[in-house]
């Protein structure tokens, strides 16, 4: 429902269908295999650290851009990961998860009427949050298991172009974009004057190809701005801590309104983290790809043998199903069908769509659950019946 007692900005977009269907999931004790959460615990080594810095009395704000720790040991791992060269002092800005990276990023760099390029299928956040700059989302199509169209995102470019939204490994598709892709992309960033901005949250999460931040690539540094986050690597969704990288010229426009909406991320939260990423060896970053890969090859397994069709993700802890071939409803109705009466929660994928109809026949499922939870939706997606 639209209101005039609401500004216009608040009315090109509904709320969020993934939190919606974890709403429908709990309410019907279905397993939510919709929003991306892991039902796993983080390291212990990461929750002793968060409580001892309470204990610590490390309770008042931090520094609105990051604590040092934290900042410093970032701008560490991403120089030995990426040989990526980042200032603590002045390029990192910590934020309230990815989420609000995104929304602070674009309101510091898009003004109203730019256009902002976003691959589709995509993650729920970006149309809104290029909507609340009072900018245009401009869309080009992103399929699983297809290359990018670089004729396609070309076209879609001009000099109205502000930014392209990139997000590799892909959720809700799984594509990780190729060096070549990326380069395509780089190139005409650059032929538009526009920013690349990336959301890079799955960057542990890979089964194929490997992981490139388009930051590092020729000329790319100052163009880009970086976005990643705690959430996914250390299955710590609710502690809400995110980053952004970006070049020293717009930091300070970054900072500002990131002050001004949320002041500061969780202050014991972020030396949790600073802990978890000075500590943990490089094999706990693997063991994710290779945790996430058994989900993966088991859900999608199940989903094959109930009936669907399914692309395996190269990267990320989702996987987008068509299910054409099992029913005739449309994937609003399925997704609830599934949930009320098969126990099994999937996301409906006209949500990863600006034009909904293309995605009418998939539903999206996330695998960042323990291996017996998976077995059980399995089970009882293997044993459904028909929803007509
Ligand atoms: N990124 C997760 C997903 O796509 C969680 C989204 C959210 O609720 N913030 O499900």
């Amino acid at each position: 429902m639209t209101s005039n007692r609401t500004a216009r900005r608040t009315h090109n977009f509904t709320e969020s269908v993934i939190r919606g269907m974890t709403r429908l999931a709990t309410q019907h004790g279905a397993i939510n295999l919709a929003q991306g959460f892991p039902n796993f615990a983080t390291p212990d080594l990461i929750k002793h650290a968060a409580a001892e810095a309470i204990h610590a009395d490390i309770n008042q704000y931090a520094i609105t851009w990051g604590s040092k720790r934290l900042r410093n040991v970032l701008a560490a791992r991403y120089q030995e990961w990426y040989g990526m060269n980042v200032d603590p002092e002045v390029d990192l800005t910590v934020t309230c998860g990815a989420t609000e990276a995104m929304a602070t990023v674009l309101l510091a760099i898009v003004n109203p009427g730019d256009e902002v390029v976003v691959l589709e299928p995509f993650y729920e956040n970006y149309g809104p949050d290029a909507i609340l700059c009072e900018a245009t989302p401009v869309f080009v199509p992103l399929r699983p298991g297809e290359p990018l169209d670089l004729d396609r995102l070309g076209a879609a470019c001009s000099a109205k172009t502000r930014a392209i939204i990139i997000n590799t490994p892909n959720n809700p598709a799984g594509r990780v974009l190729s060096r070549a892709e990326l380069e395509g992309i780089a190139e005409l960033s650059q032929r538009y004057d526009a920013y690349v901005v990336t959301d890079e949250i799955y960057e542990h999460i890979l089964y194929e190809g490997e992981h490139i931040p388009v930051a590092t690539l020729p000329g790319m540094r100052e163009r880009t701005i970086t976005i990643s986050g705690a959430s996914k690597t250390f299955s710590v969704t609710g502690w809400r801590i995110g980053w952004i990288i970006s070049p020293p010229d717009v930091g300070g426009a970054i900072r500002k309104v990131h002050d001004f909406l949320t002041v500061g991320a969780p202050a014991p939260l972020q030396e949790g983290i600073a802990v978890a990423l000075e500590q943990l060896p490089n094999s706990y970053y693997e063991g994710l790809s290779t945790d996430y890969r058994h989900r993966r090859d088991l859900l999608c397994g199940a989903l094959v043998q109930a009936g669907f069709a399914v692309v395996p993700p190269e990267g990320a802890y989702y996987v987008l199903a068509d299910f054409t071939g099992l029913s005739d409803l449309g994937d609003v109705a399925y997704s609830e069908w599934l949930t009320t009466e098969v126990g099994v929660a999937p996301v409906p994928g006209s949500s990863f769509y600006n034009d909904r109809a293309l995605g009418r026949g998939l539903i999206r499922f996330a695998f960042c659950k323990t291996e017996d939870l998976l077995e059980e939706a399995a089970h009882r997606l293997i044993g459904m019946g028909s929803s007509t």
